[in-house]
């Protein structure tokens, strides 16, 4: 029997929900959602996941759902504040790792200024449930033997990826590709030029662990025409990608 102590009151926890699939909750993250006074999901984390709290829980979700204007990252903030101080416990549910493209680094630093106590909660980011679903290894000893989780976009705006490719890539790497936005013509373009070659296989993922995933399978040289999914999309890039399975999985 693995005893895991309930949400405390006056802290704030930083939770990995994981990719979608409930199943992928850590025992920790799930047993929190259970005993959370109030739970500040983000807007990937799924209604099932959220359906796991407690009927009792506050839920207010701080991600951009049905068309609402974002809440502020200030806003977060104040909302962790305000009910710490009233004595609540307090879930920061994030998608996938918290500490992966998730802003931990900002809450983190508010949490500590202000002397709130604070535990973060691993979960599975989408690189692992990318690479599960595709069967695809993220490391392999002949192929790829680096691993690189990288973004397109910044919050200074979209950037470039080319300049920090240079010796990472082409050879002996994974690349995965969070927020790879829309314009997969622009993104293979920059991807080529920094020197990786157009016939490495890639592969965009949307939905990834959830109902509606779909499997998108190109190269660097045929990205520009795929059609992904809806949102949430992430892209892997590499030798290893072309398992069987993800060629087979293509819908
Ligand atoms: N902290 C999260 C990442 C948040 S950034 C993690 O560790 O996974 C949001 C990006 O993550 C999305 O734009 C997408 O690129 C990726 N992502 C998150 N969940 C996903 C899923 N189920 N399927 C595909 N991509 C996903």
């Amino acid at each position: 029997m693995i005893s895991i102590p309930d949400a405390e009151s006056g802290k704030v926890y930083l939770v990995g929900a994981g990719p979608g699939d409930p199943a992928l909750l850590t025992l920790w993250a799930a047993h929190l959602l259970k005993t959370a006074d109030v739970i500040l999901p983000d807007d990937l984390v799924s209604d099932e996941i959220l359906g796991l709290a407690s009927p009792t829980a506050n839920i207010i979700p701080v991600g951009k759902r049905c068309g609402q204007p974002r809440i502020t990252q200030a806003g977060i903030h104040d909302l962790m504040l305000e009910h710490v101080h009233a004595g609540s416990s307090v879930v920061r549910l994030k998608s996938g790792d918290p500490l992966v493209f998730g802003r931990a680094g900002e809450e983190i630093g508010f949490l500590r200024a202000h002397a709130i106590p604070f535990e973060i909660v691993p979960g599975i980011t989408a690189a692992f449930a990318v690479a599960a679903s595709l069967e695809a290894p993220l490391t392999d000893r002949a192929r790829a033997s680096k691993l690189i989780l990288a973004t397109a976009h910044h919050a200074a705006g979209k950037v470039s990826l080319t300049p920090s490719w240079s010796g990472a890539f082409p050879d002996e790497a994974t690349l995965v590709i969070y927020m790879p936005g829309r314009d997969f013509e622009a993104l293979a373009a920059d991807l080529i030029a920094s020197g990786i070659s157009p016939t490495t296989p890639c592969t965009a993922v949307s939905g990834a662990s959830t109902p509606n995933e779909h499997v998108h399978v190109a190269t660097l040289g045929t990205l520009a025409n795929t059609n992904v999914g809806p949102a949430p999309v992430i892209l892997m890039v590499g030798p290893e990608v072309f398992q069987a399975k993800a060629q087979t999985r293509q819908n």
